[in-house]
């Protein structure tokens, strides 16, 4: 529906009554009874609702009058269950809440914060939500005039989520089918796309006609309720007044290089509401993730209850200095409930409601039925992972394996040395290291290809005469060591597959990478060695060696776990010495890198047989496809150097003694780095290389365009980047 200014002029030409519309403008009272009428009946959004869900919706509209003795019987199970180890309902100080809010003139709760399983009603719940705001701004007649706003003002529902893609797709689509279905505001949309939709008041018609007797056909759509859906990455609508802010699946808002963290979003959005008092709407539906996060902060900070002003205490919530301190908000609802806590009694639908349910749309885990077991196995296959997505609890925090600060250096550019960005062609004096990781069916097929070039001396930072390593002649203390330059990663997503009409899914196909990789080689014809890990590349070796042997060597290659476990070491040193440097990526949401993601997600669990580094079941970051080849090509390529460095620490400082195994694993390095032998590698040494990144930081304040040469990585538009890059 797009806007056209002729038709809109036409909207008070046809059967347009003054009369009318004045008339409305004196029923100041919204026209439906309770939530319940609101969200069921045919004249607004009739849709159907479980039990559980008119309890959970009247409690956020404070509607007690309304209740039944089953709401308040489920309530009271909610907030007993809150304060249990596995925690689900609402806050045990919940009736105090309600009264408060009741007394000073409430109609809902404003902060509302659903922490819920996978499936769990989130998304329609916020629907309702949102529509309801709408239609009751809509109600005013004239919102702005209500709230002693200016009348040409637009009052705005964002919905914000880690990508504009998924913010469309989710909530904001939610909201918006609603809004097309509510009988009562679907005449008034003014126009609706997939990112935007527009209600016209009838304040603004008045508005329409005014403009019109004056002779002015606005060239601008009049409508002044509007539902926008925002990412993480694009600004907040600043100075807009917002009626509503969403915040979808927002324990996964992560700060990817150039977007902002959760806590900055949530702090930009909520002053925008502020105009609103009492009236606005915070709704932040999602499946936990950690215990890290604003969305975990305020978690907590809803969890401090009203009369003790003390914290609820439960075993595995941490207790963090201050917190206690906190005074509790009785404007915060939280409700959190496994996948199927809304739908539970659905089979007492006719006694309770009158509607009889043919099934609920999430089964619990306990049960005879088939979908009672299904859940069952589902939880017995990864119990970690089911708590979390399915029964809505949060996972205790699991140490990252590597230094975020170490992590965001990887992608500083060097001093020494042109900003890097992916590279098309290969250059034949240089000599190449390939490594691809094939994923398991559904996952990622991942390539990294890089070199090593020597970098400034790490004493005296002269740059080298000569690309070989070895002591410095200049000032006779330090050393030229070799750096490792990453040059292409790529990676191959089963969703960029068209799907298999056999197996219903999308799958990556073998043959176009095996194309794809082909063009690489032919392009990066002075690599030296391209190494497949064992999973399922035999046949592509083997054509990719026909074509390429022996000039390039092809071949696959065996980690046990120990030596995965050792790489990892080597490449986490490599990575604190500051001796690997990388381009960013594009190939996470919304075009930031995915290699800078999948390293922060790594973390450390012990198993029988040691050390083993893993990465996460669930959450917003999921592979490591791409950080093993970055991290196999890395370290292969540093192999000998780690090593010699190591020998001459020990030596030279006599650091350790001949601790083999810490050598070979490279903790040695750390120990080393640690004790301050050795500073952050080739970055921080000397002054003159501090010199040049202060030139450089302060050359990238005074110029964006110099930003945006560079920063190539960050500057790709929304969306999903094409799946061929190097075009053939
Ligand atoms: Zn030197």
């Amino acid at each position: 529906m797009p806007f056209y200014a002729s038709q809109q002029a036409r909207l008070t030409a046809a059967d347009f009554d003054p009369e009318t519309i004045v008339g409305q403008a004196m029923i100041k009272a919204a026209p439906w009874d309770s939530i319940i009428d609101f969200a069921t009946h045919p004249s607004f959004c009739g849709i159907d609702l479980y039990p559980r869900q008119r309890t959970l919706l009247r409690l956020a509209y404070l509607e007690t009058e309304q209740m039944t003795d089953y709401d308040r019987d489920v309530i009271e199970e909610w907030r007993g269950g809150f304060s249990a180890r596995d925690a689900i309902g609402v806050q045990p100080d919940i009736w105090d809440r309600v009264k408060y809010l009741q007394d000073n003139g409430y109609r809902r709760f404003p902060h509302i914060q659903a922490v819920m399983g996978r499936r769990a009603w989130k998304g329609l719940f916020g629907a309702v939500l949102g529509t309801e705001q709408i239609a009751y701004f809509f109600s005013l007649d004239n919102w702005q005039a209500h709230y002693g706003i200016i009348e040409d003002k637009d009052g705005y529902l964002s919905v914000v989520a880690t990508t504009q893609a998924q913010a469309k797709r989710h909530q904001f689509r939610d909201i918006a089918s609603m809004v097309e279905h509510c009988t009562y505001l679907q005449g008034h949309i003014a126009s609706s796309k997939d990112y935007e939709l527009a209600v016209r008041t009838p304040g603004d018609m008045r508005r329409l006609a005014r403009l019109q007797s004056a002779g002015i056909t606005p060239e601008h759509e009049i409508a002044s309720l509007r539902a926008i859906a925002l990412s993480t990455i694009s600004d907040v609508v600043r100075g807009a007044a917002g009626f509503a802010n969403f915040y979808d699946e927002a324990a996964h808002f992560i700060q990817t290089g150039s977007s902002k963290s959760g806590e900055e979003i949530y702090e930009a959005g909520q002053p925008a509401l502020d105009q609103f008092g009492k009236d606005a709407l915070t709704y932040l539906p999602s499946s936990p993730f950690s215990k890290i996060g604003f969305f975990f902060r305020l978690y907590e900070e809803g969890s401090v209850l009203m009369r003790s002003g003390e914290r609820i205490t439960r075993d595995d919530i941490d207790v963090e200095a201050g917190l206690e301190e906190q005074i509790a908000d009785p404007e915060m609802l939280i409700i959190q409930l496994p996948s199927w806590g809304a739908y539970l009694d659905w089979e007492r639908g006719s006694e309770l409601v009158g509607t009889r349910f043919p099934r609920p749309i999430q089964w619990p885990p306990q049960g005879d039925r088939p979908e009672n077991q299904r859940m069952a196995r589902l939880r017995l296959k990864n119990p970690d992972k089911f708590r979390v997505e399915r029964e809505g609890q949060f996972a205790p925090v699991i140490g990252a394996y590597l230094d975020a600060d170490k992590v965001d250096d990887l992608f500083k550019p060097l001093t020494w040395r042109p900003p890097l960005v992916a590279q098309r062609y290969g250059k034949f004096a240089l000599s190449y290291r390939a490594h691809c990781d094939p994923g398991r069916t559904g996952a990622n097929f991942a390539l990294c290809i890089g070199h090593t070039e020597i970098a400034p001396c790490d004493h005296c930072a002269t740059p080298p005469k000569e690309q070989t390593s070895g002591p410095c002649l200049l000032c006779k203390i330090g050393t030229y060591w070799p750096h490792v330059i990453i040059d292409l990663l790529h990676v191959w997503k089963p969703q960029d597959f068209p799907i298999d009409p056999e197996t219903g899914k999308a799958t990556i196909d073998y043959v176009m990478v095996q194309n794809d990789l082909e063009n690489v080689l032919s392009r990066f014809m002075s690599t030296s060695k391209m190494s497949f890990d064992q999973w399922n590349s035999a046949g592509m070796i083997a054509a990719l060696r026909a074509k390429f042997s022996p000039g390039i060597r092809v071949g696959e290659v065996t980690f046990t776990e120990k030596e995965n476990q050792i790489r990892w070491e080597r490449l986490k040193s490599a990575i604190n010495l500051g001796w690997v440097t990388s381009y960013e990526d594009h190939f996470y949401d919304d075009g930031t890198s995915l290699l800078r993601q999948e390293l922060l997600f790594l973390s450390e669990k012990n198993t029988p047989t040691g050390p083993k580094v893993i990465k996460q079941d669930f959450g917003p970051v999921t592979t490591k496809d791409l950080a093993d080849s970055f991290a196999v090509v890395t370290t292969d390529l540093l192999h000998q150097s780690l090593d010699r460095w190591t020998q001459d620490q020990l030596t030279a400082h006599a650091v350790g003694s001949t601790y083999i195994a810490g050598l070979k694993s490279g903790s040695e390095l750390e120990r080393a780095a640690q004790l301050g032998v050795y500073k952050g590698g080739h970055r921080a040494a000397g002054r003159r290389a501090q010199e040049q990144m202060d030139d450089y930081l302060l050359a990238r304040r005074r110029g964006r365009q110099h930003e945006r040469r560079y920063s190539p990585g960050v500057a790709r538009p929304l969306g999903r980047p094409e799946r061929r890059f190097w075009p053939s």
